[in-house]
């Protein structure tokens, strides 16, 4: 969907990135039409910052396109689509559920400040299920991961090598629905 702007690690950066680098967000084309010059449409809110909340509400840019009329967003890679939680909660929960950590235990260290155990155990689900689909993508990105034969060790790897949201990230601009 190409939804997805990468190498944006924090909502920090993309604040500053947003003022300082505004042309990083524009995308080259309509996402439905296929158009390649967008206009800037404002923003949304997205309330991304879930701990001290001091950051939110976050602006997500948007874009209209004048040809189909359609509008769409860009969101920093930081953030996940569809989802509240960032990526990088998201892979700290993975990453300890990859290491074998079970569900309860990692709900458990989180507790109160973290995702319930229900969510968490949607994410690891939700891993698992698209693991083909991702996995052969990436691989033609990185083909060292091929070498995995497991899915728990290809996201060991994978992870260990790229963050889970630039790892997203280049599934989106591959044209994979993500989450
Ligand atoms: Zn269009």
């Amino acid at each position: 969907m190409a939804r997805i702007v990468p190498l944006v690690a924090t909502v920090e950066e993309h604040l500053a990135k947003w003022i300082s680098r505004p042309e990083d967000y524009r995308p080259k084309q309509c996402p439905h039409c296929g158009l390649a010059r967008l206009w800037c449409h404002g923003h949304y809110c997205r309330k991304a910052d879930r701990g001290s909340g001091e950051l939110n509400p976050v602006p997500v840019p948007r874009y209209y396109c004048p040809g189909c009329k359609g509008t769409c967003s860009r969101l920093p890679s930081c953030m996940a689509p569809r989802r509240w939680y960032l990526w990088s909660v998201q892979q700290a929960v993975l990453v300890c559920l990859l290491a074998g950590v079970s569900l309860e235990q990692c709900a458990a260290q989180w507790a109160e400040r973290g995702p319930a155990l229900s969510t968490m155990r949607r994410w690891w689900r939700w891993l698992k299920a698209r693991h083909m689909e991702f996995a052969f993508r990436l691989r033609n990105r990185q083909p060292e991961w091929g070498r995995a034969g497991e899915w728990r060790e290809f996201w060991r790897g994978a992870i260990e090598e790229e963050p889970l949201r630039e790892l997203m990230a280049y599934l989106d601009n591959e044209g994979l629905i993500v989450p």
